[in-house]
């Protein structure tokens, strides 16, 4: 290899750029690599059929010049255009569409057909069968109403177990839980950290805390002493409450009689509610009129004793037993919600319609809203109006994930091609074409559903209306009958109105000492030889568009040339990092194919060029700005796969400094450990994101190396982060190549700009997520993947009307992989209700979590942490007393009344403030708590629910010979028997929790050992057996990793070892040790603080 020591002097990037190399057919990478996992619902099983258009006759000119929402019309620039930025001042904006060829006459005044269009031409409707496809193979045209076959059960998911037991009455001692209001946290006990465990076996710092609180082993049946009930450690105090302190004597003696307070209906689920109007999964229901609202659910501590008082031993028994068995149970809602929900498809034809919980399995069926996979609403039947919405305090917010994932059995996307002319589009507020467009004048115009604006039809988009005002092809246009589509984009939609070249991938590896001495640069370049073969492609094509550059670094950068014609990759160091540059000409960005033998050299010279190094310090920033740099000279969008070990303490730009102050926690400074160090990075970012270049990050601290800073750029890139502390070849390696595997391989969109429209009234105000936002309405991202998610809040602007609802229009435009310029969109309609009895019957409680985490992790930027747990709370009590005063029928002021919907709020609620970021354990890092901030951000619902309220199976209750997995149980330890053995899963670990009276024979079949003690807790992996309780144990892990986007972290935990602490951290509805209160004592908090506003 030959070594150019290259002082700064930038030559231009003189590669010549290939062109726009036509319209690739589009696909969704549906290679995987042998052995990556598989994601939640695999791999798309190929293209997709395909859908198009003829290509209308020329003369006709897309509309680009057309005001925003809300403005007359004048044809300055679009300021609502999707891209703004991108359009050109090329074309003149039409005045007119050309006039339907059914009808030579009336135009509009004043508007000029110059289309050269002939009527001849026209199709009415495109026979689909005769349809050319755009996407060729293994393709089926669209059919009118056709629809996926049902598939009632996918494979990758599994249902759990019988049901337990349903609650059926929710009645307790609520009303003598007075809350001391002095309580604080408590302070956290020492006790072992959460977070990135250091595996036993390795050197270093000891855990603390090797004392151990177990669960008290003297006790029968392992139940613990419930907390005493008067004490909320851990809630804050709000204002001052009556002056109580500490623990109030006991008032309420059992007392004898259950009395049913509603008919039955309680802890009935989400599913056909027998009085709910009939909405339910079928018949549309437009306008039709809400049932009267289900029985409210009633806690009456007034008279009910707590059963199992009396079978308490005498030391055990509180003073207000609450049955835990009584309160809302989050398994048992899952459970209902499966049983009810998940054996029928979901047909989105319904405006309105609550799809079923993210726990239940169940097939979508498109009939002209969006996916709940795509879109999940806090509600669906929002208030018409402010003072409503304000009222009842429930957020109005969409969790949108526009490229998520679909099952095998359900229908990609279809694409639209409209030629030259690009998507038909509303004049006024640029909606795109949709089911809900309204067609006039027997189809020559339409008229928008979001604004009301009137637009001519485009000649070529003419069609004929039958006998109801529907088009004759209504059923071949996905664009008209389904809730989402894609539009192929033409130039005006790319950046300088060129179309784009297809995307890079740079690969920079830290060579420092750690990373080489860890084995973890040879690792990476073993994992690229065969990785590369497997980037990205679109469905049909033999290889991946996307091209390929190597760089590694200390604290000074290394190029190389790997062009094909070279017999050794050429090495080039720039040790000027103070203004970055690109010293290759050419030969940087290859294709894989062309290169592969001077790639393969140079990942095997790699590892051998610097085992040596001595060099300990990096820099970063020049890191990302090389590789900006070189994607801005190729004139493409592409993805950094960056591999960093240490703070970036060498002399560069964005150079830091170890600031880690865990003494500010609970401080009013705690917000300065989640924001970054310096500006630099935001800087940075923001010409990231211009020039699409998105940032993915892999990260491998032994210390602290500032989460918070390094991952701006990531975070506003649209990118990800992995994190592996203290990283050990031989326990890491796996999750490590895992994630790695998964992040290169899967479906992304560069150069994304992402704009939602409502229909009059409301409007998109406030957005969450891994972006960047440059005016208030787009939401900008280098890269967005099928993980990312973005939650968006709505705010009234005028009244809503319950007979036209509101509507959502998710707009995405990007580029694919192969280089295609495309525009994604999902619509969803939603009911609006005068009666806040409709909104508390349609909720999505975890919806609405994930707006609540989001715009909590949000708020520690900004303000003390205690300000906005106590924000939280104080918002979900305001919900919860607007239902009670508003919708719930008169009750004993002691009756906690909570909406079925919302049952589950007050124990989520719960997990979101005992959060590490909102209330960290001792040992949790400051590292732990950005990297957790910015993880949530991005999450689906599906993946904040199992982050905040982790699944919890019992495996030695598995059936061996069946699929299933065993009933997953709640969160407490009391739960947990000596003697099995218990799974945990929470999205980033997965926890097998060993009982210390489990039989020999489980153990010997699943750890290979003859007896407890002998279990090694630093394993990483089960070990492989060849015995039905071994594999069935393992086929679950096997399953749940699968089911995540990230490879979860093994962690094996003996009960009563010095690991249980870490464990029992997960065990959300006990009190945690950092202070948090147990789902028991929250509730009481939560129903003293909704008496208060009551009252
Ligand atoms: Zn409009």
């Amino acid at each position: 290899m030959s070594v150019n020591q290259q002082a700064h002097a930038g030559p231009p990037y003189g590669q010549p750029q290939p062109g726009y190399q036509g319209y690739q057919q589009p696909a969704y990478g549906g290679q995987s690599l042998p052995g990556a996992p598989q994601s939640q619902y695999g791999a798309y099983n190929g293209p997709m059929p395909g859908y198009q258009q003829p290509v209308p006759p020329q003369g006709y000119f897309p509309s680009l010049g057309f005001p925003s929402k809300g403005s007359p019309v004048s044809l300055n620039s679009d300021t609502s255009s999707l891209a703004p930025n991108f359009i050109g001042s090329l074309r003149a904006p039409p005045t007119s569409g050309a006039p339907p060829p059914a009808s030579g006459a009336s135009h509009p005044s004043g508007h000029v057909a110059y289309s050269q269009f002939e009527h001849g031409d026209v199709q009415n409707g495109i026979p689909a069968s005769a349809a050319p496809m755009q996407r060729p193979p293994a393709s089926q045209p669209f059919l009118p109403g056709s629809a996926p076959t049902p598939v009632s059960q996918m494979s990758t998911f599994q249902q759990y177990g019988p049901p337990q037991a349903s609650v059926q009455q929710l009645r307790n001692h609520m009303a003598g839980m007075t809350i001391g209001s002095t309580a604080a946290s408590a302070p956290p006990p020492a006790g072992l950290g959460y977070g990135a465990p250091r595996p036993p076996a390795m050197p270093g710092p000891p855990l603390p805390g090797q004392t151990v609180a177990g669960p008290p082993s003297s006790q029968p049946n392992h139940v613990s002493s419930p907390p005493p009930p008067s004490t909320m450690a851990g809630l804050h105090p709000g204002p001052p409450m009556s002056g109580l302190h500490g623990p109030p004597p006991p008032t309420h003696p059992p007392q004898p009689g259950y009395q049913m307070q509603q008919n039955g209906s309680f802890g009935q689920m989400r599913g056909p509610q027998p009085n709910y109007g009939g909405a339910y999964p079928g018949a549309p229901n437009y306008g039709s009129p809400p049932g009267p609202p289900p029985p409210p659910k009633r806690l009456d501590p007034d008279s009910i004793p707590s059963p199992q008082l009396n079978e308490l031993p005498p030391q055990q028994k509180p003073r207000h037993r609450i049955d835990p068995d009584a309160i809302p149970s989050p398994i048992q809602v899952i459970e209902d919600d499966r049983n009810n929900r998940g054996s029928e498809p979901f047909v989105t034809g319904v405006r309105g319609q609550v799809p079923p919980l993210v726990t239940t399995n169940f097939m979508v069926k498109d009939q002209g809203n969006a996916s709940p996979r795509y879109i999940r609403c806090t509600s669906y039947n929002i208030p018409c109006t402010s003072d409503m919405a304000k009222q009842s305090q429930v957020p109005l917010a969409a969790v949108i994930k526009p490229l998520a994932t679909l099952p095998p059995e359900e229908t990609l996307p279809y694409l639209v091609d409209h030629g030259e002319s690009g998507p038909v589009r509303c004049n006024r507020c640029k909606a795109y074409m949709c089911p809900f467009m309204q067609f006039i004048e027997g189809g020559r115009r339409f008229q928008c559903c979001f604004c009301s604006c009137v637009t001519e039809v485009p000649p070529h988009y003419f069609q004929h209306l039958d006998h109801t005002g529907k088009r004759v092809d209504f059923y071949d246009r996905p664009e008209l009958s389904l809730g989402s589509y894609e539009f192929l984009a033409t130039v005006d939609y790319c950046k300088n109105n060129k179309f784009p070249s297809p995307p890079a991938f740079i690969f920079m590896i830290d060579v420092s000492y750690n990373a080489v001495k860890s084995g973890l640069v040879r690792l990476i370049c073993e994992e690229l030889k065969s990785l590369l073969d497997y980037l990205p492609r679109e469905g049909n094509m033999e290889e991946s568009a996307i091209r390929v550059g190597f760089v590694t670094y200390n604290k000074v950068l290394h190029f190389y040339n790997v062009k094909s014609s070279l017999a050794q990759p050429q090495m080039m160091v720039v040790s000027d990092v103070a203004d970055m540059f690109v010293p290759l000409l050419d030969g940087f960005l290859v294709n894989v194919n062309e290169s592969r033998t001077v790639i393969a050299s140079l990942l095997d010279q790699i590892p051998e060029m610097f085992a040596d190094t001595r060099e300990t310090e990096t820099v970063f920033a020049p890191v990302i700005q090389a590789g900006l740099e070189a994607l801005k000279a190729a004139e493409c969008a592409g993805k950094l796969f960056i591999f960093h070990t240490s703070l970036p303490i060498a002399e560069a730009p964005g150079k830091l400094k170890n600031r880690d102050d865990r003494k500010l926690i609970n401080t009013d400074k705690e917000k300065t450990l989640f924001q970054p160090q310096t500006s630099f990075y935001n800087n940075l970012a923001k010409d990231c994101v211009a020039q699409g270049c998105c940032v993915d990050l892999f990260l491998f601290p032994n210390q602290y190396l500032d989460v918070a800073t390094l991952g701006v750029v990531p975070y506003q890139t649209g990118g990800s982060i992995y994190k592996y502390a203290y990283f050990q070849l031989e326990t890491d390696q796996y999750r490590f190549l895992n994630d790695l595997r998964r992040d290169v391989q899967k479906e992304v969109g560069f150069d994304a700009v992402m704009r939602v429209r409502t229909s009059t009234g409301i409007r998109a105000t406030d957005f969450f997520g891994a972006f960047y936002m440059s005016n208030t309405t787009d939401v900008e991202m280098a890269g967005l993947d099928c993980d990312k998610t973005i939650t968006v809040e709505f705010k009234h602007d005028d009244k809503l009307s319950e007979d036209s609802g509101a509507l959502l229009q998710c707009a995405l435009l990007y580029t694919s992989c192969a280089g295609q310029r495309r525009l994604r969109i999902h619509n969803l309609s939603l009911n609006c209700c005068t009666q806040l009895a409709d909104l508390y019957r349609n909720c999505e409680t975890d919806t609405l979590i994930n707006y609540l985490a989001k715009y909590a992790y949000r708020g520690v930027l900004s303000s003390p942490v205690k300000t906005v747990r106590d924000a939280l709370i104080n918002q979900c009590a305001q919900i919860l007393a607007c239902y009670r005063k508003n919708c719930a029928s008169p009750s004993s002021a002691g009756q906690l009344i909570l909406p079925e919907c919302m049952k589950l709020l007050p124990v989520y609620l719960n997990c979101v403030l005992k959060s590490d970021v909102l209330q960290p354990g001792p040992e949790v890092t400051t590292d732990d708590r950005a990297y957790i901030r910015q993880l949530v951000t991005s999450m689906d619902v599906a993946e904040t629910n199992v982050f905040f309220y982790p699944r919890l199976l019992p495996l030695t209750k598995a059936d061996v010979d069946s699929d299933s997995l065993p009933a997953a149980i709640r969160n407490s330890e009391e739960r947990l028997s000596k003697g099995d053995i218990y799974l945990l899963e929470n999205g980033l670990n997965i926890f097998v929790w060993v009982g210390v009276n489990v039989q020999q024979g489980l153990i010997q079949n699943l750890f290979g050992v003859s007896s407890f003690s002998q279990i090694s807790n630093a394993l990483s992996t089960l070990p492989v057996l060849e015995n039905p309780f071994s594999k069935k144990v393992r086929s679950i892990v096997d399953m749940l990793q699968g089911q995540r986007s990230r490879y979860m972290k093994l962690i094996i935990v003996k009960q009563e070892d010095k690991l249980e602490m870490l464990f029992k951290h997960f065990l959300v509805e006990d009190k945690s040790l950092s202070g948090g209160a147990s789902y028991v004592d929250f509730l009481c908090h939560m129903h003293k603080e909704i008496r208060q506003l009551l009252s």
